[in-house]
């Protein structure tokens, strides 16, 4: 929804009459709609912000506060964000929606989002029993990041698997069990009554209703299905990146009722953010939303492991091995598209940057090659590459690059270094310096 709407209300052009108050509702009512968001929606948002804008004086000013406040109230359904602990132990979860929502990866992504950020011990248990790859799919999952999971390649019944996971959780003491279900591609009375036998005999915490945005309304009427059947606690969008249309974050919770508790912003396991209604906002008018990237930050990057690097950064020793902890770090945090959207003013420079991946960057992958070539000493000392040519020629053979690609990455990684050094302690860079590092 961002970029256009942005784009629209940027040139929505606003005399003190109206005539003019008129025409921008109706340019904003058209964008609305094109982003998929609930005619319902639609029709109430305009109403607050023409009411709003004439209380207060027509003009431009008052016509994006109005905005501003109408779409923080219709997004902000009764009950709760993020992620809500049971007073009692472990606190448990069922992932519910159609097939192919995203159900397993949000599972996985909510896993380690507890256990990375609020250092709960979580279990994740395999009860879609439908598809022979699903309980494979979340193994594959679980390794790849650490995270523990409850299965039983035999089980026949996935009301009985569930039950026997969160037995186990109780056992081990585990804080959080999520429970991952079947699902189907559209709405089926078996795939209810499965569900609504599985809350009966586990008695869970949460129900999350697990909604592609890409699906547009349909998303939502699912979601008043499930929630009729199962009375649900929560939603979660996934999907919510690339060219996401995303109205439906905007008017699901307002016609469901049940308060949007997490985004789903991207495949990798680290893109799942807290929904919070004014950040969201303020990220849809472009004015950015540091208070989730700080968040995020903070919570990734160990303070004494940055005071170091800082340190070093000072005295102008950082050196490869800190560069390839440094990324590592970065990589804890998700995709660089949602990070810059949440700068402020970067929202719209996205689209010509597009999504840096540091994982497949060509130029990461080369100097990931060169560090692997180095000695421990040459890791930690960029001089000795400086200095010596054979030191050169030998890294160049081993990362399989040519001695010039050695020679310019150890000159720029240098500059980058004695840049960095520059900057340290002073005054924080602006944009366009950044921009031309
Ligand atoms: P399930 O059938 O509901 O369990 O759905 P899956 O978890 O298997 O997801 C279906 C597909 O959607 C997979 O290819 C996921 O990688 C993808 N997916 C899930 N969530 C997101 C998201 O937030 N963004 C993007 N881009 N892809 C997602
Ligand atoms: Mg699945």
């Amino acid at each position: 929804i961002s970029e256009g709407f942005r784009n629209a209300i940027n040139k929505i052009k606003l005399k003190d009459d109206e005539k003019s108050l008129k025409k921008a509702l109706d340019e904003l009512k058209k964008n609305l709609l094109k982003a998929d968001v609930h005619f319902k929606t639609v029709k109430e948002l305009i109403k607050k912000v023409e009411v709003e804008t004439k209380r207060k004086g027509i003009g431009k000013a008052n016509f994006l506060m109005a905005l501003e406040d109408a779409l923080s109230e219709i997004l902000k359904a009764p009950g709760n964000f993020g992620f809500i602990f049971s007073t009692k132990p472990p606190t448990v979860v069922m992932m519910t929606g159609l097939q192919g929502s995203g159900k397993t990866t949000t599972t996985a992504k909510l896993a380690y989002y507890l256990k990375t950020f609020k250092k709960k011990k979580v279990l994740m248990v395999a009860a879609d029993l439908q598809r022979l790859a699903a309980v494979e799919q979340l193994k594959q999952l679980a390794e790849a990041n650490g995270l523990d999971i409850y299965y039983d390649e035999n089980a026949k019944d996935a009301v009985e698997i569930a039950k026997k996971g969160v037995e186990f959780a109780k056992e081990k003491f585990y804080d959080v069990v999520l429970i991952d279900t079947a699902g189907r591609l559209a709405i089926d009375e078996e795939l209810m009554n499965e569900l609504v036998r599985m809350k009966e005999a586990v008695k869970p915490d949460e129900i999350f209703y697990v909604a592609d945005s890409l699906t547009g309304k349909d998303a939502i009427n699912t979601a008043k299905t499930f929630n009729e059947k199962l009375d649900i606690t929560g939603v979660i969008l996934t999907k919510y990146d690339g060219d996401s249309k995303g109205g439906v974050a905007l008017s699901i919770a307002h016609q469901v009722g049940k308060p949007l508790r997490f985004l789903g912003t991207g495949e990798k396991i680290a893109d799942l953010e807290v929904f919070i209604p004014d950040r969201i906002v303020s990220r849809l008018l472009g004015a950015g939303d540091i208070e989730s990237l700080v968040e995020k930050t903070n919570a990734i990057i160990d303070e004494k492991e940055a005071k170091k690097i800082s340190k070093k950064i000072r005295k102008g020793e950082f050196n490869y091995e800190d560069f390839i902890k440094q990324l590592e770090q970065i990589k804890k945090l998700g995709s660089m598209k949602n990070l810059l959207s949440m700068i402020p003013g970067m929202g719209g420079m996205l689209k010509q940057l597009g999504d840096i991946d540091l994982e497949n960057s060509d130029e990461i992958k080369k100097i990931k090659a060169m560090v692997a070539s180095m000695t421990p000493k040459e890791r930690t000392n960029p001089k000795l590459l400086k200095e010596s040519a054979s030191r050169r020629r030998r890294i160049a053979q081993g990362a399989g690059l040519s001695v010039q690609e050695v020679n310019r990455i150890n000159k720029q990684f240098q500059n980058a270094a004695k840049m960095a050094k520059k900057f340290a302690g002073k005054k924080i860079p602006n944009m366009n310096e950044i921009m031309n590092m």
